[in-house]
């Protein structure tokens, strides 16, 4: 199962990736932690280099964050998929991630319509680029390209040969969507208690009595700065601005679902499943 988790802060997405990466045993995988790790793990110039774009407070360029995302779905953990979480964060890194993992867009195009219902069941990543490590990314981005059917996997071959046209790669986009501002009111009505660190939710988990801590009765409780209203209106406008693009860019695909993500984490769950199941 190979799923792109996409939604705003707040909405409860990184306690999905981790519930779907539980059912599937695939890896839960931020881009966060996989810049981190590689940084940590790897020896290379690349690494260094990105370290030292993070130590100065540089974001990094969508060029390396698509090489370190390619390079970690290339481990063995990686085999039965993964759940990607909060990539692709940007059109450009969308639109890259494609080049870099299926066959390119331009083939595609000059393909038939007619077959837009068929699913690449075939070669997926590991298969597609083999053992290429991170040195073999720029050799493969230009094969990719430039590609001809016949290198292509036996499903695509046939794809071609029947003129039908091949999804760009077998991963499903989830899109979390909740309306703004019950995003805004989730987020900014967070806080904890002091003492114990127990969190709250005045709109929807406050304390059992109010202003006592249910844990340790305590009643000083804090917030934290960057969830008042309007830092968090902030933040869900620039995923907004940057997002948007990228929800336009898959949604017209069939393995695309936009999912209510109103309700409980439990209901939330359901919703998902029942789409990923219904495939
Ligand atoms: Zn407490």
């Amino acid at each position: 199962m190979r799923i792109i988790l996409l939604g705003a802060p707040g909405v409860g997405k990184g306690t999905q990736a981790k519930l779907l990466s539980e059912k599937y045993s695939i890896p839960h995988l931020s881009t966060g932690e996989m810049l981190r790790d590689f940084v940590t793990n790897s020896d290379s110039d690349l690494a260094r280099n990105i370290k030292e774009t993070i130590d100065n407070g540089l974001l990094i360029g969508d060029d390396l964050v698509i090489q370190i995302v390619k390079d970690r779905l290339q481990r063995n953990d990686c085999h039965n998929g993964f759940v990607l979480d909060g990539f692709p964060r940007t059109l450009k890194q969308a639109e890259m991630f494609d080049d870099a993992t299926a066959i390119s867009r331009t083939q595609m195009d000059s393909s038939s319509e007619q077959g837009k219902q068929v699913t690449n069941t075939g070669t997926g990543l590991n298969a597609r680029h083999g053992s290429n490590g991170i040195s073999g990314y720029a050799e493969s981005l230009r094969s990719t390209s430039s590609q001809s059917a016949v290198g292509e996997g036996p499903d695509q071959q046939l794809n071609y040969a029947m003129g039908l046209k091949p999804e760009p790669y077998n991963i499903s986009v989830i899109n979390i969507d909740i309306p703004m501002e019950d995003i805004i009111k989730r987020i900014s009505g967070r806080f904890s208690c002091k003492v114990c660190g127990k969190v709250y939710n005045l709109n929807f988990l406050p304390p059992i009595k109010a202003g006592i801590c249910d844990v340790c009765d305590s009643v000083d409780f804090t917030r934290r700065k960057d969830d008042s209203e309007d830092v968090v209106r902030n933040r869900v406008l620039v995923y907004m601005k940057h997002t948007a693009p990228v929800l336009k860019y898959y949604q017209n695909r069939s393995n695309f679902h936009n999912i209510d993500g109103s309700g409980s984490v439990a209901m939330v769950e359901n919703r998902i499943n029942s789409q990923l199941s219904n495939k």
